[in-house]
């Protein structure tokens, strides 16, 4: 970058980091409990980086063991409050949420392309996500629907209703600050629960901005002590949210290794967990797809977030008779890429995350060259340049390599040639993920056998659709290593609250279920 440029640059990241009362390279708090944020917390700060550049933007004060514990105690005390808050009421403060957000939608994105660095439109996609599940969150506060089930027995109700659950931990990757994070709290905030956030380090100012807006809007309100933020390393803030008992749900969002551990932590104490993790995602091209549509939605699914979405497609199978052709379309496709200053509206892929992201990128394409795997396209690491930026890779992998059935979380696309649908079906449920998966074709058998039982294990199954960006309206998560755990639309409501079964005697006889007799007087 030319001297101009950076110290261009450089205003506009103050400009940024003004507009949540941030300065570059200061300290600030990162944790938040009460309705307030916490001046000097005892944890080891961290720093953190523009990708885009490897310059520190500001050190962040992380929480001790002392505000971890403080953080729970005061969202559980808010608990005892909340919950007796009629849920539209709840709804209503959700729906000011929602509100605050689309006043601060270009503010936030900004903040999200310079610190996270996904491009401005995918940015500002991911507050529209954070919107959009606040509107369905208040819709949603008025109907926690219960049902009656017929009883078999004479003057008796049978009834299943649903009740807040308590303090929710969120735990969420760096790669969706703010969307992934808001799918839950959104709904678990107007089913009476509170929050305690623990965000990634890698990107704790876009949580405090966060935070902020939360603050701002719920100052006053009945709503104003139900959110606190703990910002610290995993294995020490992390681990602290997932020991306490006062916890009632921790909902995950990280890589396999992550879901292990929350599993073997919460199984200690019978913890509930809601576990979105990794993917390792196959699009499927038929001879008989629409290729331009296919082109599209494999370029975006590959490259968009720089390869850093858990539902960035991973794997592309191709049937041979469109193979080369479809091959040397995206080739064609990845060099029109502009990869640059996320900030800037040209580009369409911006830098990895860190250091660590690139050399993951370096190792994961040594390995695969290893294991048998031909480079196509791509595959350098961008060193005329600060920062973390690296090309889109293609590689011709075999179904055999072992490492096609890990997910780099990088740009790395492996190309892997079927004679069949079902040979296509059987390589794309061959991996132990199992979140998202689409398959191009215009044959409605095709189409259907797809989505039938013996179709797609994953928990997103498409159809001329990309593998990556889902509406928040379905239920959102996957099957397999990839954890189970469902967020956003759909009924995933009932994952933060307890269901209750009540039976109603109203009679004067006792008839016992089952036709049991048992008679004392
Ligand atoms: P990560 O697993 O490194 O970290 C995720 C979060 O877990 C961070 O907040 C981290 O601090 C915390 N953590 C780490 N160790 C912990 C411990 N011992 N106890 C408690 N918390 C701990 O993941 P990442 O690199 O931030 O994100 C990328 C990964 O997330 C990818 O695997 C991606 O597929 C996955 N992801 C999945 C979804 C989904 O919905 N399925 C969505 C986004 C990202």
């Amino acid at each position: 970058m030319s001297t101009e440029l950076a110290s261009d640059r450089g205003l506009r990241v103050e400009e940024i980091l003004r507009a949540f009362d941030l300065r570059l390279g200061s300290s600030t708090s990162g944790v938040a409990y009460g309705g307030s944020f916490i001046a000097k917390p005892s944890g080891a700060p961290v720093e953190t980086r523009d990708p885009s550049t490897g310059e520190v933007l500001a050190h962040v004060l992380t929480a001790g063991e002392d505000e971890c514990k403080r953080a729970v105690a005061e969202a559980h005390k808010a608990f005892l409050e909340w919950r007796l808050v009629p849920a539209p009421h709840r709804g209503e403060v959700v729906r000011r949420l929602g509100e605050g957000f689309r006043e601060r939608k270009e503010d936030l994105a900004r903040l999200i392309s310079l610190e996270n660095g996904k491009i401005l439109s995918e940015a500002r996609g991911e507050i529209q996500e954070v919107i959009d599940i606040c509107d369905l969150a208040v819709g949603q506060s008025r109907q926690l629907f219960g049902r009656e089930i017929a009883s078999e027995r004479r003057d008796h109700r049978l009834v299943e209703q649903w009740h807040p659950l308590g303090v929710v931990g969120i735990i969420s990757a760096f790669n969706f600050p703010v969307a992934v994070p808001g799918w839950g709290w959104a709904i678990a905030l107007v089913c009476g629960d509170t929050i305690v956030w623990k965000p990634s380090s890698l990107t704790p100012l876009i949580s405090i901005a966060v935070q902020k807006i939360i603050h701002d809007v719920t100052a006053g309100t009945e709503g104003e002590r139900v959110f606190g933020l703990i910002i610290g390393r995993g294995g020490a803030v992390g681990e602290a949210l997932l020991a306490d008992e006062r916890v009632a749900l921790i909902q995950a969002t990280g890589s396999c290794a992550l879901g292990d551990r929350v599993s073997a932590a919460l199984a200690k104490r019978s913890g509930r967990a809601i576990l979105e993790l990794g993917g390792n995602n196959a699009a499927i091209v038929l001879d008989d797809a629409d290729l331009k549509l296919a082109l599209r939605a494999v370029a975006f699914g590959t490259v968009g977030t720089a390869g850093q979405r858990c539902t960035t497609t991973r794997r592309l199978i191709l049937q041979r008779g469109i193979a080369a052709g479809f091959l040397d379309q995206l080739q064609a496709a990845y060099r029109t890429v502009h990869i640059g200053d996320p900030l800037d509206d040209k580009t369409l892929m911006g830098p990895l995350i860190s250091s660590e992201a690139v050399d993951d990128y370096r190792k994961g394409l040594a390995e695969i060259k290893r294991q048998g795997g031909k480079l196509l396209a791509g595959g350098a690491v961008l060193e005329d340049r600060g920062g973390y930026f690296v090309e889109p890779a293609i590689v011709r992998s075999t179904k055999d390599m072992p490492i096609v059935r890990d997910e780099i979380f990088a740009p790395i696309l492996h190309v892997i040639e079927v004679d069949s649908l079902e040979e296509a079906i059987e390589v794309n449920n061959a991996v132990p993920q199992g979140l998202s998966s689409s398959l191009f074709t215009t044959s409605l058998a095709a189409a259907e056998k797809w989505l039938s039982a013996v179709g797609s294990d994953c928990g997103l199954a498409n159809v001329n659709v990309g593998t990556s960006g889902a509406e928040i309206g379905g239920a959102f998560g996957g099957e397999k290593a990839t954890g189970g755990g469902r967020q956003a639309g759909s009924d995933a409501w009932k994952g933060y609250m307890r269901r209750q079964t009540c039976t109603i005697n109203y009679g004067h006889e006792l008839p016992l279920a089952q036709g049991v007799s048992f008679p004392v007087d």
